[in-house]
């Protein structure tokens, strides 16, 4: 018999656990492998659908309630730049978003990987034959564990996609707690924190849908949606580490943001595997941070920045410093000039977000110009900087837009009716 299994739910399972699973059953240690390349690699929903495991074996399973765990898309919105927010629902009914990013700087300019920069054309990129090598050292290893790619693709995805600039923003949690004062999650509050199998089954769920499969095909990831990563640090670590050594997504591609939970930083710094760190700054000096950004009572800008100056960077690694632009609040010169000032020094970069307006936020998106002016002196003061262009605001699936417009899409009468469910393919 299967005693308890450590959670009923294959995906989010770690090799570990699953061998646990496996022996549990009196069954061979090989079957581990099996399991984790279906969930994982080959991305099954369902148990029946795992036909490398004997039929009585897999009926044990199902019997002692064990499932798949998959995530199910439950809509689909494609913007008129080719982004797509999916609303991806869990088994308790409870939903999130993710958002697939198909090309141009999506993301990944913003996201702080080499692919932005390469992007960008940056001369903080590191791209080369160091980082080639390590890829398809990555790519092979994967290819020994791994049985078979399941997906089948026409060339114009699999030649985009090859490019390296597609990019999932997957979510955290259901709603957020930070309450930054310019973003629409956090007018939801936090509902409930995601499993790392429910992270994991995001980018599954999103990888099937395009067809695409690393480590062959190049994604970024960006832990970016709805949620704080860092006050759902263990599920956040543990699917970091699941999408690196089962998902077959490169550790130098990923990318986590975060309001500054300071000692959850110093805490990522110490984690053998993990994505590069992002941190959302949004204000030059404690006053305007605490205003927009209230976690900043607990830690301010001197705690949040010896945090930052104190994170082991790897090789050809840098921060990435996200600055959302609030019209007449934080884009003044001297808040630029504030910002070089803190950031002096420091390895990384500057991201400018001009705001992504939402219903019930009370700022204005600011002009080219003044983001423009903004970057200049940043760029003047030797800090690399660089201005995020918004993906699917249409759809609302741009930074800081995510969850609360499926509610108002749904709700009779509302004047943001504009959202149209994708065509069903
Ligand atoms: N909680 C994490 C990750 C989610 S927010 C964090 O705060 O970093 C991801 C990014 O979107 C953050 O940099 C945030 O500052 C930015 N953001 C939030 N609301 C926004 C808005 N309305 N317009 C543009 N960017 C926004």
């Amino acid at each position: 018999m299967i005693g308890e299994p450590l959670t009923s739910s294959l995906l989010g399972m770690d090799r570990e656990e699953t061998a646990a699973l496996v022996s549990e059953a009196g069954e061979p240690a090989y079957r581990a492998k099996q399991i984790m390349d279906a969930v994982y690699r080959q991305r099954v929903e369902s148990l029946a659908e795992i036909s490398t495991l004997p039929q009585e074996f897999r009926e044990r399973l199902v019997k002692s309630g064990v499932t798949v765990g998959a995530a199910r898309i439950e809509n689909k919105f494609v913007s008129s730049d080719g982004t797509v927010r999916y609303l991806i629902a869990f088994a308790d009914g409870q939903s999130v978003e993710t958002v697939w990013m198909p090309e141009g700087d999506g993301g990944e300019a913003g996201d702080g990987s080499e692919a932005g920069a390469e992007a960008e054309g940056s001369n903080i990129s590191t791209s080369g034959a160091k980082a080639r090598s390590e890829e398809s050292e990555h790519i092979a290893a994967l290819k020994r564990c791994a049985t078979q790619n399941p997906t089948k693709k026409d060339r114009s995805v699999q030649d985009r996609v090859r490019q390296g600039r597609s990019t999932i923003c997957i979510s955290s949690q259901v709603g957020c707690a930070v309450d930054c004062q310019f973003c629409l999650t956090a007018l939801l509050g936090v509902k409930r924190n995601l499993t790392a199998g429910e992270i994991v089954g995001q980018v599954c769920a999103v990888l099937k849908d395009q067809k695409v499969s690393p480590p062959e095909d190049r994604i970024n990831l960006v832990f970016m949606g709805m949620g704080e990563p860092f006050l759902n640090y263990e599920n956040f670590v543990k699917a970091g580490r699941l999408l690196v050594e089962c998902v077959g997504i490169a550790e130098r591609r990923m990318t986590v943001s975060t309001a500054g939970i300071v000692p959850r930083i110093r805490d990522f710094g110490g984690e053998a595997i993990r994505p590069k760190l992002a941190i959302s700054l949004n204000a030059s000096n404690d006053a305007l941070r605490t205003r927009l950004m209230p976690l900043n009572k607990k830690w301010n800008l001197e705690m949040l920045i010896g945090a930052a100056r104190d994170f082991p960077l790897r090789t050809r690694e840098w921060i990435t410093f996200e600055y959302v632009l609030l019209g007449g609040v934080n884009d003044e010169p001297d808040n630029a000039k504030e910002v070089a000032d803190l950031l002096r020094g420091l390895r990384c970069k500057v991201n400018l977000i001009a705001l992504n307006p939402g219903p019930g936020i009370d700022f204005a998106t600011p002009s080219e110009e003044r983001v423009t002016t903004f970057q200049k002196i940043l760029r003047d003061a030797g800090i690399p900087a660089f201005v995020r262009r918004p993906r699917g605001r249409d759809i609302y699936a741009a930074c800081g837009q995510l969850k609360r417009t499926v509610e108002i899409a749904t709700s009779p009468g509302h004047a943001l009716q504009v959202l149209s469910p994708a065509p069903k393919s």
